[in-house]
């Protein structure tokens, strides 16, 4: 590697952290439809939300206007923890490839829990204290999420109580050992604690589990325990408001060299790092001050934008909680028990889906081989074991970069690389034995999920 202007690795000083998120909903004209209140079909109150979520986290939800919002100095000191996150110069990448583009990841995978999700679990949990409560509840898909929850529970003091997807309960013992560690209390989603798990477990005997079934549990578990919230780790306006310190820093070092990417990649489960990622160049965009191309990309086994329908759902499979109106596979649909853990929820982002609704991102649906062989690509030339949800972008950058290569263009290309994959060895090693299938759900598979979307008076139009 020849010396370069711009340096391997980008940490930001101490001085040039961010003091605010960036709440991209101030630039977006009328913001996103309203959550719906399923009893009355009229957009929900503050106080149709304050039974199930924590106060600070709705005055965020709704914020449709303050472009920044302060984070709260109890919350910054948490992240000199594991922040500020490497921006990293892909070089070694962009030799292997020969590309003549530039490549730039921000890596979120440098703590306990192995991805960016302690970003919004920090905040979360903070407010939670800060609210008086004792106990909080959430679901965890692929372990990260509860994981990054546990850590900032044990920080702040509050007691936790984790649904964790019985599929990844069984095949990751050892995440569900870092969660107990952390002192959170773990239990296998569906399970017959609750009246929702004990419902689903009829329903389909031997099931694994999905997100949308946990979260019904976790919901149900906060609303009938006293001084307890339900959080949520992605999908909501919130967690990609605290996500946004991705960006923020980003943009800060990336500034610092006068770079400005022309594509900016993120995977995507529910929305919430690549829409961290984005928010202040989206923020510019939505002003007509830069035309960067947005990437988020999906598996092709859960392809809620490029496959999915624009109509108000349940954002859990037991239909409790308010109806937000995103891209959705039918809050029914039962992904494959395929891998990419955290990438498997039927909707997304309602923020992700109007703009993508509105044109001012694109989205990609990629299969699972060529998502490994990418990863297996990057792991060998940049020394890092990636995520296979992060893998996904990986894939479309270094497609993007070997574009380049035939074109002779000099793109900057920017991707969020949000954690590592330690505890996703088993999908390694069917990757490594030749066992890893692809799969791609058929129409007929997709109308099984479409059927479960409700038909209520609020979709009478857009279904
Ligand atoms: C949870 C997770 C994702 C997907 O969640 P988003 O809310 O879409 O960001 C991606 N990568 C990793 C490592 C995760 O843990």
């Amino acid at each position: 590697m020849a010396t370069k202007q711009i340096p391997y690795k980008t940490y930001l000083t101490e001085e040039e952290m961010p003091k605010y998120w960036y709440n991209v909903k101030a630039h977006m004209k009328g913001g996103h439809a309203p959550f719906i209140n399923p009893a009355t079909q009229k957009p929900c109150t503050k106080a149709d939300l304050q039974t199930v979520f924590c106060d600070e986290c709705i005055d965020q939800e709704l914020n449709d206007t303050d472009e920044l919002i302060e984070i709260p100095a109890d919350i910054r000191h948490f992240y000199k923890t594991f922040r500020p996150s490497p921006l990293v110069r892909a070089y070694f990448l962009e030799e292997m490839l020969g590309t003549p583009a530039e490549i730039y990841y921000k890596f979120e995978g440098n703590n306990t829990s192995g991805s960016h999700k302690l970003n919004s679990a920090a905040a979360q949990a903070y407010y939670a204290k800060k609210q008086g409560l004792k106990s909080i509840t959430t679901e965890t898909g692929a372990g990260q999420w509860g994981t990054a929850l546990a850590m900032a529970s044990a920080f702040y003091g509050l007691h936790l109580d984790v649904y964790m997807v019985k599929v990844s309960y069984e095949q990751k013992p050892f995440r569900k050992e870092v969660i107990r560690t952390y002192g959170a209390n773990v239990i296998p989603s569906p399970s017959d604690t609750t009246a929702a798990g004990r419902k689903i477990l009829k329903e389909f005997p031997g099931t694994g589990g999905s997100l949308g079934c946990a979260i019904s549990e976790a919901v149900e578990k906060a609303v009938s325990t006293e001084s307890c919230r339900y959080v949520l780790g992605s999908v909501l306006d919130h967690v990609l408001l605290h996500q946004s310190i991705i960006g923020l820093e980003c943009k800060t070092a990336l500034d610092r060299f006068g770079v400005t990417p022309d594509i900016i990649v993120g995977c995507m489960g529910g929305g919430s790092n690549f829409g961290g990622l984005i928010a202040p160049y989206m923020g510019e965009k939505l002003q007509g001050k830069n035309e960067i191309e947005f990437i988020g990309v999906e598996p092709a086994s859960c392809p809620s934008l490029t496959r999915g329908k624009f109509v108000y759902d349940y954002c859990d499979s037991a239909k409790t909680t308010p109806l937000a109106k995103m891209y959705t596979l039918g809050c029914g649909f039962m992904p494959s028990s395929n891998h990419a853990g955290g990438l498997r929820y039927h909707g997304m982002s309602p923020v992700i889906s109007q703009l993508y609704h509105d044109g001012y991102l694109n989205a990609v649906a990629v299969e699972q081989k060529k998502v490994f062989d990418a990863a297996v690509s990057f792991a060998k030339c940049e020394g890092i074991l990636p995520a296979p949800e992060s893998s996904h972008a990986i894939r479309v950058a270094i497609d993007k970069a070997l574009e380049c290569k035939r074109t002779g263009e000099k793109k900057k290309i920017l991707f969020g690389l949000t954690g590592t994959g330690y505890f996703d060895l088993a999908a390694y090693k069917q990757y490594n034995d030749g066992v890893m299938n692809d799969y791609i759900p058929t129409d007929a598979d997709l109308q099984k999920g479409f059927d479960t979307i409700p038909k209520c008076a609020v979709n009478e139009k857009l279904l």
